[in-house]
């Protein structure tokens, strides 16, 4: 059958994203990424650091397949990005779990409906639905507020919802774009340490941030981008301090 073509397996069985001599190009001023090469494996951690500018939420819109690269290649979960026809986006999307800096939530729903959403997409059954909203609710420490609309929420507990959301469908790879950077410290803390437990029950996470406390003290890999340039790629790294 033309078009139809099989997933292409990984090189190898546990590398789970593999960027090879990846750049990224916008229409206008210098590649935002440049020869970026980066193995990741089923189950890690990695935090991705670098200043403001340096190319970090561009990697994480390739990983989503928001963005396509200029050259190079990017597979994720065994999907070749550049290849994935459109059709299968979606389907391949199920698969990641994401949050931002602004968590994004709908403004005009509760906290249930916020994360229930999510899974009505997927059409889990309203059986499924209300089993699992509740559960991935108290995950996140907000069993009890299921009625609050975002706007009487604290940003910590509004990031807590993003991040049900986001795995309430049960993801193999979560993302997160700077997911402390609108909070406190006590709140950045309580959500990394949920991001490392989701991550310990076998999710693979990647956190880009600027908050160099946190990297420093968790001792994961850490990846460092300056310029579109992979300048460090470290296990148990720290944040790299730049003059
Ligand atoms: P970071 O997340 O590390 O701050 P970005 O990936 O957002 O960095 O941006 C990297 C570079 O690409 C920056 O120079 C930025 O100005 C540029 N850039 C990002 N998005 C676009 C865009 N849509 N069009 C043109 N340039 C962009
Ligand atoms: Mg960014």
């Amino acid at each position: 059958m033309a078009g139809k073509k099989k997933r292409k397996s990984t090189a190898a069985q546990n590398e789970i994203i593999n960027l090879t001599n990846v750049c990224k190009a916008y229409s206008t001023g210098a590649p935002a990424l440049k020869d970026v090469n980066l193995h990741i494996n089923r189950g890690e951690f990695v935090f991705i650091v670098g200043d403001s500018g340096s190319g970090k939420s561009t990697l994480i819109k390739l990983l989503l397949r928001e963005l396509t690269v200029t050259s190079g290649s990017i597979n994720v979960m065994g999907y070749d990005l550049s290849r994935i026809r459109h059709r299968k986006i979606p389907k391949f999307r199920r698969n990641l779990g994401v949050v931002f800096q602004d968590f994004r939530l709908l403004k005009d729903r509760n906290v249930y409906e916020n994360v229930a959403f999510a899974q009505r997409i997927v059409q889990k059954s309203g059986k499924e639905i209300k089993r699992n909203v509740p559960s991935m609710l108290a995950v996140v420490g907000l069993a009890g507020k299921y009625k609050a609309k975002p706007r009487q929420l604290s940003g910590g507990e509004q990031q807590r919802v993003a991040l049900a959301r986001a795995l309430v469908n049960q993801p193999t790879i979560l993302l997160a774009d700077e997911p402390t950077g609108n909070l406190d410290p006590k709140n950045s803390w309580e959500i990394m340490k949920l991001l490392e437990q989701i991550n310990e029950n076998g999710t693979t996470v990647i956190v880009v941030t600027h908050n160099r406390e946190i990297v420093n003290a968790m001792q994961k890999r850490v990846v460092t981008l300056k310029k579109g340039v992979v300048i460090s790629d470290e296990e148990k790294g720290g944040y790299i301090d730049e003059d």
